[in-house]
């Protein structure tokens, strides 16, 4: 007999929270320092449901036509309070921030500063509007290729202190941290993976000593969480180890 969906969902759910403790238990860190984010993208509202009945506050979406529905079918089968934490983590168009900040806690792809302006302006609208309660938390993306631009967002670290400046001068945006995806010539590479969250590391110390609270170290995913949290990672964007793979992309 097949397993159901849900039973699916809370082994490979079980699967990875066992791989999050033994890599804390490594690093000599609380599980409880660490948030897991299930990236849901591509899945549907079902699969927000069942996980959000298997205990999971937090989900990450990256499209916001495809998240906005999502949330929407979502909030339609849950009791308010239900509702899990949303992280944006796919790069976001300017002209979507309207959108956005109806249905999103958190942007994890905080690149520029004109993204940044767009973003404040249409939360501060929002909280105007009753749409949202509270400013945006957001991180700045870091790009941590040392080869070339792979077209994955994300400044450069040399300029992560003043976007960081800049966010921290918009009223409705609360700067949390840093977030970065490994870069492709890190991947399987055990070493360079380490390498490059230390970079990242080092990124969110450093706006830290001007902005304190920014604490949040966004990194780690299904094939790299292990050298994620031993960089440090309080946040792990966790997707296909969970829900399964993708359907193939456009
Ligand atoms: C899709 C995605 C993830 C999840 O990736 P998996 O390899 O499926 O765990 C994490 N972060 C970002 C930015 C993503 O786009």
């Amino acid at each position: 007999m097949q397993p159901s969906r849900r039973a699916e969902l809370k082994a490979s759910l079980a699967r990875v929270r066992a791989r999050i403790d033994a890599a804390c238990d490594k690093s000599e860190r609380a599980s409880t320092e660490v948030t897991l984010i299930v990236v849901t993208k591509f899945f549907p509202a079902s699969d927000v449901l069942d996980l959000l009945d298997l205990g999971v506050r937090d989900i990450g979406e990256s499209r916001d036509q495809e998240a906005s529905a999502k949330l929407e079918a979502v909030r339609k089968c849950t009791a308010g309070d239900d509702l899990p934490t949303v992280h944006m983590i796919g790069q976001v168009q300017t002209k979507k921030a309207r959108s956005i900040v109806r249905y999103t806690d958190v942007v994890h792809s905080l690149d520029r500063v004109r993204l940044a302006h767009a973003l404040d302006r249409a939360t501060a609208r929002a909280i105007a509007e009753s749409e949202r309660g509270t400013p945006m938390d957001v991180t700045v993306q870091v790009d941590l290729s040392e080869v070339s631009n792979e077209q994955r967002g994300g400044v450069k670290a040399n300029q992560v202190p003043e976007l960081a400046d800049a966010i921290a001068e918009c009223a409705s945006l609360r700067l949390c941290g840093v977030m970065a995806i490994a870069p492709a010539e890190a991947v399987d590479d055990e070493v360079a993976l380490h390498t490059a969250f230390e970079r990242l590391t080092r990124c969110r110390d450093e706006i830290l000593r001007s902005h304190p609270g920014a604490q949040w170290l966004s990194a780690g995913m299904s094939s790299d969480l292990e050298p994620a949290i031993a960089a440090g990672a309080t946040h792990l964007r966790v997707g296909s180890a969970i829900l399964g793979s993708r359907p193939p992309q456009r």
